[in-house]
Order: structure tokens, then C-alpha cells, then sequence
């Protein structure tokens, strides 16, 4: 038997890690995060002042660091490097940009990329990225591509700030975000681009319950079509 493994791909913003958390929830499977993992080993790069472009540091830093996940009582996720919390040190727009600078690193994408199977080889997971449909699960039994335009993925990071943000604030997220974008779809290896067989789903004017539901339905559908084959 194959894994089942739904892979959820798409550039910032588009709404991956809520829709993915949801969509978890309600199939019962185990949501796993990887851009969480890039922006850890980006976060210790920044910390031991490793160069982004130095593949052989970045891979001895990776070699060397046990990447963990855990849930709180609360249901909240938290991940861990070598035992140390870093859900909250990773979740700042310098770590987005770090992590997008050391995921363009054929070597930091191979260990990131053979941990990722791993988790998933039990089945049962969604698993959120950016090159989950293309290279860690060409196999998924569903493949998703979110997006949305460009101002409502910025509304929406702008909105995750948890407080009132101005309109300059969003155009300086809006640039955060198309840098790093940019980055993601133009790198050498695994660059950010839907699978041929994804379902490409824009979200701009659909609520999070629409888009939880519609992935719902067609995971749902494909499961059943599997179990009469
Ligand atoms: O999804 P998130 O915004 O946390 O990802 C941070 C960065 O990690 C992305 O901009 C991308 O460069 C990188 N990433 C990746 N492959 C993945 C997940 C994330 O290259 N599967």
C-alpha cells in the first residue's frame, strides 16, 4: 500500500498553513509544515553567521541539527532543533527571507527533502511546501496548488501581524513577499511551480471554510475512488 500523502504547494500568503492545518484536522491525518524546516536552518545559519551561499556550512548545519515536531495541549505545533523551541524564532520576516536564501541549497533541500519522506512514508499526512506535489511526494494521492493575488497574500501576512496595519505597511510586506517569491520560482532545484497534475485553487475571494471544504471533497472523492480499484 502506498502512503496517502496530500501535498499542498503555493507561494506566501496563498493561505497553505491554515487550510492544511484544517484539512488535517478533519481527515484525522498529521499536518506537517516544511517550510518550518527551511526557516530553522535558516534561523541557526543567521545565528552562526553562515553565508547562504556556503553549501558545505549550510550541510554540516543540517547534518548536525535534529529537527523535531511537537503538539501542545492546545493543539498548537511547535518544532524543535535539537530539542530547542524555535516556533516563535522562526516566524519573523528576516527568518522568511533566510529560509528562502538557504532552500535554494541543492544540499540543504536533499537532507530537508529525505526527512520530509520520512515523516510522510507512514501515511496519512498533509504536507505543505513548495515543491511537495513536484519532488518530496510525486506520488500524493492529491496534489493542490494555492494562490491568490499578490495584494491579498500581502493583506493577508500584513493581518497575521495581530494589530491595525497601515497601507505602507502592506506594500512592504507586498515586496517581502514577491523578493521572495521571485527567489522560490527562478532557483536551479525544485523551484516553486505546480505539479502538472495539481489542482490549482485561487483563493483570493474564497473563505478558508470554502477552500478547507473544497479540498475536502475532492480528497474525499479520490479516497473512494482508490478503495474500488
Ligand atoms: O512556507 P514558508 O513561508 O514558511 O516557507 C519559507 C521558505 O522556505 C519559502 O519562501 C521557501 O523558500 C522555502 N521552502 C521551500 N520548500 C518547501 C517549503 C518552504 O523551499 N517545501
Amino acid at each position: 500500500m502506498k502512503p496517502v500523502v496530500v501535498a499542498i504547494d503555493g507561494p506566501a500568503g496563498a493561505g497553505k498553513s491554515t487550510v492544511s492545518r484544517r484539512l488535517a484536522q478533519r481527515l484525522g491525518f498529521q499536518y506537517v509544515d516544511t517550510g518550518a524546516m527551511y526557516r530553522v536552518i535558516g534561523v541557526l545559519a543567521a545565528e552562526r553567521h553562515i553565508d547562504p551561499n556556503d553549501a558545505e556550512a549550510l550541510e554540516r548545519l543540517c547534518r548536525e541539527t535534529r529537527i523535531s515536531f511537537r503538539d501542545d495541549p492546545e493543539g498548537r505545533t511547535h518544532i524543535y532543533a535539537d530539542g530547542r523551541d524555535l516556533s516563535d524564532a522562526i516566524r519573523t520576516p528576516e527568518a522568511a527571507q533566510w529560509a528562502s536564501k538557504v532552500s535554494a541549497v541543492p544540499q540543504v533541500r536533499a537532507h530537508l527533502v529525505a526527512q520530509q519522506r520520512a515523516l510522510g512514508d507512514k501515511g496519512g499526512v498533509v504536507m505543505e511546501g513548495r515543491d511537495i506535489g513536484t519532488v518530496v511526494f510525486p506520488d500524493a494521492m492529491a496534489k493542490f496548488f494555492l494562490d491568490a493575488s499578490p495584494r491579498e497574500r500581502a493583506r493577508r501576512r500584513a493581518a497575521e501581524l495581530h494589530r491595525e496595519v497601515s497601507e505602507a505597511e502592506i506594500e512592504q510586506v507586498a515586496r517581502e513577499i514577491a523578493e521572495r517569491d521571485t527567489r522560490d520560482r527562478n532557483r536551479a532545484h525544485a523551484p516553486l511551480k505546480p505539479a502538472d497534475d495539481a489542482v490549482y485553487v485561487d483563493t483570493t475571494d474564497k473563505s478558508i471554510d470554502e477552500v478547507v471544504q473544497l479540498l475536502y471533497d475532492i480528497v474525499t472523492a479520490r479516497r473512494a475512488e482508490l478503495a474500488t480499484l
